[in-house]
């Protein structure tokens, strides 16, 4: 491994200060779970490691709104298990305690999940130099693309990798960044980036600032469902999985977020499965359309037409959920 400093600052000014305005020259640490990996195989070089976790907040607050404020150091475990979460958003609670496993929770943490790279399996091999790494090839389109993009992929396929992204973005959460010019709002839904707009990074962090912060608006009375596909139940990431938010007048639903996981390189906003839904109640037959309406501009790759079927399937599901009508 290459040498590095290591830094361990104890404010958000402090650490802010040691960041760098190059990306790759310095990386802030959290867990490790990622960066730490990254830098054993050769993927990230860093000249500087800074740990944040001293730095930045690891509780939640609520807000004179009548929302939550997550500190981006929060470990994963402490926000599965945060009652006042589960109670209110309930898709954020599923998503952080379906990620990886007990050890994998207790170690990372909301800033890290948010921010962790790809795990397209040529972005993690140090032999391929892909288009994401600056060669001029995206390995995926002719080769293993079994777990790639069927949304949104090109030049790069591959899946945004959080699954606390998804829920995020589909309770319009902000995200406060910090820098040296002071702090920023950026909406969940506008952090990530499609390949086509950057394909050096996978969202509008710029390399001198820090997550902070997750605030989350006050959830009112919307209606939630998460539902999360993965091969196994132990540690990998989801085949796929969404996350709905309706809010309703009576039974009809007057507004819906309808957002997918592990489909896209962003967490992706199916628009026309929210138009699809507004305006109906929550039915078997609404929740299948909604679905058909979310999965029916995919264009899955030459392994991946399976994650069409899968998604959807999510998707539906999801809705039921969030109706209260029963699934498996
Ligand atoms: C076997 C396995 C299974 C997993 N399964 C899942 C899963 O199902 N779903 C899922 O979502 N995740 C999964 N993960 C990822 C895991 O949840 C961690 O969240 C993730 O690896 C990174 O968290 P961390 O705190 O360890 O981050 P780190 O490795 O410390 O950081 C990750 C990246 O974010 C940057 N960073 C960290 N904090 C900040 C900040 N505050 N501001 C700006 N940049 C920051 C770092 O520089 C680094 O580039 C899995 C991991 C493993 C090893
Ligand atoms: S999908 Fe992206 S990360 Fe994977 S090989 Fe193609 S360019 Fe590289």
């Amino acid at each position: 491994m290459k040498p590095f400093a290591y830094l361990n600052p104890t404010s958000e000014k402090e650490a802010i200060g040691t960041l760098g305005t190059e990306h790759g020259t310095v990386a802030p640490l959290a867990g490790g779970q990622d960066l730490l990996a990254r830098m054993k195989d050769y993927l990230a070089q860093p000249d500087r490691v800074v740990n944040v976790k001293n730095a930045l907040d690891t509780t939640i607050t609520s807000t004179p709104d009548g929302g939550m404020k997550i500190g981006a150091a929060m470990r994963i475990v402490d926000l599965a298990e945060h009652a006042e979460v589960a109670q209110r958003y309930p898709a954020v609670a599923l998503a952080a305690v379906e990620v990886g496993t007990p050890q994998i929770r207790n170690q990372g943490t909301v800033g890290g999940n948010i921010n962790q790279r790809p795990r397209c399996w040529y972005f993690r091999n140090e032999e391929f130099v892909c288009l994401k790494k600056g060669g001029s090839v995206c390995f995926s389109v002719s080769g293993e693309n079994q777990f790639n993009a069927i949304l949104g992929g090109g030049p790069s396929f591959i899946v945004h990798p959080s699954s606390l992204a998804v829920p995020f973005v589909a309770y319009n959460a902000t995200f406060r960044l910090a820098g040296p010019k002071g702090e920023r709002m950026v909406r969940a839904g506008d952090y990530f980036t499609l390949p086509s707009k950057n394909l050096q990074t996978e969202n509008v962090l710029a390399p001198n600032e820090l997550l902070t912060h997750v605030i989350l608006p006050a959830p009112g009375a919307a209606k939630t469902g998460h539902y999360e596909v993965r091969y196994k139940a132990s540690h990998d990431w989801p085949i796929a999985f969404a996350t709905v938010v309706m809010s309703m007048n009576g039974d009809t639903i007057s507004s819906a977020r309808v957002v997918m996981g592990a489909v896209a390189p962003i967490p992706w906003r199916a628009e026309a499965a929210e138009a699809a839904l507004v305006g109906k109640k929550i039915t078997e037959e609404t929740a299948a359309a909604a679905a058909d309406a979310a999965l029916k501009g995919a264009r899955p790759m030459s392994r991946n037409a399976y994650k069409v079927q899968v998604a959807r399937t999510a998707v539906k599901r999801a809705i039921l959920r969030a109706g209260g009508l029963a699934t498996v």
